[in-house]
């Protein structure tokens, strides 16, 4: 009979693009939902970046590129790396790709052997756990909870360390808690990895510029340890550039062909327009679209100052990306109408259906008090999103 492979049939969707698809679906039949399930900037792509792409398109930039992108958008991005992040990269170390979750595919089908671990820090992206899976490694999570802010520290990634441990992931600012590691956490981070040279980082900065408290930290800024370090990057947060789907990836240079290979046989690259934007995109300075930071800073204020109206609702207050990550393990064993919140996949549930807003479990990002809250909306939106959400919580006892 013909199916499907096991590999895909093991695969869990992803359940942020499922949430955002249940709350279309129901948008669609004419409920009035409110999607914050999207981690996606509800700003237009800014204008230097559209007169880009035409400019691309009047050029005739209609042939394959690279496979690992235009020398001239590698250079631009080698530029950003000293202008932004005070680090050094030659544009051969640079691999662009159909987005920053085609990046970290290309670096887990690279680098991972059956079998070998990887450890993962949670709450993690969704998509880190499956890639992983797809790859034949083994994740292995490290949890933390509000307490420590989310954040992993040296002693507890070194317990996890075993001579399978290939690679080593998480992203700072964090998707979904928010959380950011300090210069001093990640050195201490850093000061573990440097004792087991056969261990790869990778650091998914695709938010560096929703950073809401100063300068972004790199773990790459420490020279001992850079030739094990992977980041990853993107435009689509940042320059909200969702739809153009551009990622890339700095690394070392046996990291960077391997990708550059894999590439060649998956995607060939990224679309060439999308390129060419993406030049001017990062050429001009982030001062050009600090104004969605700034929005981004009011809005989270907005949910934060909401939530915390809300008995039960522990809320976070994070220095950057776009969600807040409340704690909301309250209200579990709590009931309406002979139905039991068992878990944060279920609370999530009877807030849609009962609030009309759609947020994720904390259970697809590893941990399971959570939900997680996207607040890249506008703040009208955001204010009857919290209401609706206090609303349909009252109704639990
Ligand atoms: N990493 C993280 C932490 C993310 O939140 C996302 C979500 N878009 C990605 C990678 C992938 O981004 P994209 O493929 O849009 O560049
Ligand atoms: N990264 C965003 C999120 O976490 C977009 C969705 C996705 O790529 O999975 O919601």
């Amino acid at each position: 009979m013909a199916a499907i492979s096991e590999r895909i049939e093991k695969m869990a969707p992803s359940a942020t693009l499922e949430m955002a698809k249940k709350s279309r679906e129901l948008i669609e039949q004419g409920v009035d939902v409110i999607s914050l399930s999207l981690g996606e900037p509800d700003f237009d792509t800014p204008q230097y970046v559209q007169d880009a792409a035409k400019k691309a398109i009047d050029e005739r930039y209609f042939k394959y590129p690279p496979v690992n992108g235009y020398l001239e958008l590698r250079e631009a991005i080698c530029h950003k790396f000293k202008r932004d992040n005070n680090l050094d990269y030659k544009p051969s170390q640079i691999v662009v790709s159909t987005g920053a979750k085609q990046s970290l595919a290309n670096i887990f089908m690279s680098l991972i052997n059956p079998g070998d671990e990887v450890i993962v820090f949670a709450p993690y992206w969704v998509s880190y756990y499956e890639q992983i899976r797809l790859a034949g490694g083994i994740p292995v999570i490290i949890s933390t909870d509000i307490d420590s802010d989310y954040k992993v520290t040296a002693p507890q990634l070194e317990e996890k360390i075993t001579p399978k441990t290939k690679l080593v992931i998480y992203s700072s600012p964090c998707n979904p808690s928010g959380s950011v590691f300090t210069k001093e956490e990640l050195l201490s981070l850093a000061n573990v990895i440097k004792d087991y040279p056969s261990i790869t980082v990778i650091s998914d900065e695709i938010y560096e510029l929703i950073n809401f408290d100063g300068t972004h930290q790199s773990i790459a800024q420490f020279d001992f340890i850079k030739d094990q370090v992977i980041i990853v990057n993107g435009v689509s947060k940042g320059y909200s550039m969702t739809g153009w789907r551009l990622g890339y990836i700095a690394a070392p240079q046996w990291i960077a062909d391997a990708c550059t290979k894999f590439q060649g046989q998956i995607t060939s690259g990224a679309c060439s327009i999308t390129q060419r934007a993406v030049i001017e995109a990062i050429g001009q300075s982030t001062d050009k679209v600090s104004y969605m930071v700034e929005a981004f800073r009011e809005r989270k204020k907005i949910v934060i100052d909401g939530l915390s109206q809300i008995e039960g609702v522990i809320c976070n207050n994070p220095p950057g990306a776009f969600y807040v990550y409340p704690d909301i393990s309250y209200y579990f064993g709590k009931s309406y109408q002979g139905k039991t919140i068992n878990n944060a996949s279920d609370l999530s549930l009877f807030i849609l259906d009962h609030g009309r807003v759609s947020v994720v479990t904390g259970e697809a990002f590893g941990t399971d008090k959570n939900i997680r809250i996207s607040y890249a909306a506008s703040d009208e939106t955001l204010i009857e999103a919290v209401k609706r959400i206090k609303e349909a919580l009252s109704l639990l006892a």
